[in-house]
């Protein structure tokens, strides 16, 4: 390794994998992790234990999906060769990590945060939240502190996440009279929150109200046309409304033409502007963008996919394997050289 790539900035972040990923994950995430593995060192984890804290009942799924997430990676253009791409069940010492933490963050300041309480909310759990599901933030610290990052590629529901990293970043190294760890930052993408095809605040997996990387041609189309824009936007000629018109939010991002798309608006509200003429101006945008990530998904070996999972995940350990020595001493427990 040079004194240059030793000065390289460490990137982390991932996905759940409870189903294959959509056009959220495009603009929240996966097109900064693409151009950010030429200039910096990028770790990208498919998050299995995580994903088990809300599908504990469904392992099979689970297991599926890190293969359609892995699909999906190397289909948008994050290559195995820039970046470290692993699993996170295989590596042991981010759960002994986690351990360390949950002592570091209390159970109200894990049931004040906004993003865990509203999927609480959204999953039905009630007074019934698994301890996992709850304290999946400190999980996300461990995973987060274990390669050291300072970036961390994400959408706008991860922030109130990686606050909690920073607080226990901060009280470790207080605690331990270290400087160990590292806090990290968020880097949003083009779009930090894109909205679900239903208009619901956010396109998830688990509401299954977004459009799939790997959906087919009929689908995509199948999905924009029943996307809903203004009720009251009856005929072309009606004027229409573009807040909370969700194929105009769609068409902010992905359609590259500023000036034209500034121009549709304009008509759109002053009426003269069909709803069929924009739904197939996205449907006509979103092709284009779509038909080579699923060609190229599609051409991926299955054979090939956990034979580079699993070198990336060796690559993981290793560096989880230093910091963990480096927190043990820190805290004190190493007990012997190893
Ligand atoms: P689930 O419903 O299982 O939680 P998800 O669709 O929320 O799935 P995650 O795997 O939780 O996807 O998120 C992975 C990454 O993608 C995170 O950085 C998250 O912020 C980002 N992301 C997910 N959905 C969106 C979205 N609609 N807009 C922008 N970023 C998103
Ligand atoms: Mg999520």
């Amino acid at each position: 390794m040079t004194d240059s790539d030793q000065k390289k900035k460490i990137v982390i972040t991932g996905d759940r994998p409870t189903g294959p990923l959509h056009l959220g994950h495009y603009v929240g995430s996966l097109q900064n992790r693409v151009e950010m593995q030429d200039l910096y060192e990028c770790f990208v984890m498919i998050a299995d234990t995580q994903a088990l804290s809300d599908h504990f009942e469904n392992p099979e799924l689970v297991a599926r999906c890190v293969r359609e997430v892995f699909k999906d990676y190397i289909a948008v253009g994050i290559s195995p060769e820039k970046s470290t791409i692993f699993i996170q069940s295989k590596i042991p010492e981010l759960f002994e990590l986690t351990s360390y933490y949950m002592n570091l963050v209390t159970v109200a300041r894990l049931e004040r945060n906004p993003t865990v309480k509203s999927e609480i909310q959204q999953k039905g759990f009630n007074e019934s939240v698994p301890a996992g599901f709850l304290c999946y933030p400190v999980s996300q610290a461990a995973d987060i502190t274990a390669f050291k990052a300072t970036l961390v590629p994400v959408g706008e529901d991860q922030l109130p996440l990686l606050e909690i990293t920073n607080e226990i970043v901060r009280r470790f190294n207080r605690t331990y009279d270290t400087d160990v760890l590292l806090e990290a930052k968020a880097v949003l993408g083009k779009v930090d929150r894109l909205v679900g095809i239903d208009g619901k605040a956010k396109a998830s997996k688990s509401m299954n109200n977004a459009i799939f990387l790997s959906d087919s041609q009929e689908v995509i189309k199948e999905k924009i046309f029943s996307m809903y824009t203004d009720p009251n936007h009856i005929r072309a000629s009606d004027p229409g409304k573009i807040e909370g018109n969700v194929v105009f939010e769609y068409l902010n991002a992905f359609f590259e033409d500023e000036a034209e798309l500034k121009s549709m608006k304009k008509r759109y509200e002053q009426g003269g502007l069909g709803d069929v003429v924009l739904k197939s101006l996205l449907n006509e945008t979103l092709q284009k963008l779509l038909n080579p990530i699923r060609e190229k998904r599609e051409s991926i070996e299955e054979s090939e996919i956990m034979e580079r999972l699993e070198e990336g995940t060796n690559r993981a350990r290793e560096i989880a394997r230093r910091t963990m020595e480096q927190v043990r001493n820190a805290m004190s427990i190493s007990y012997w050289t190893p």
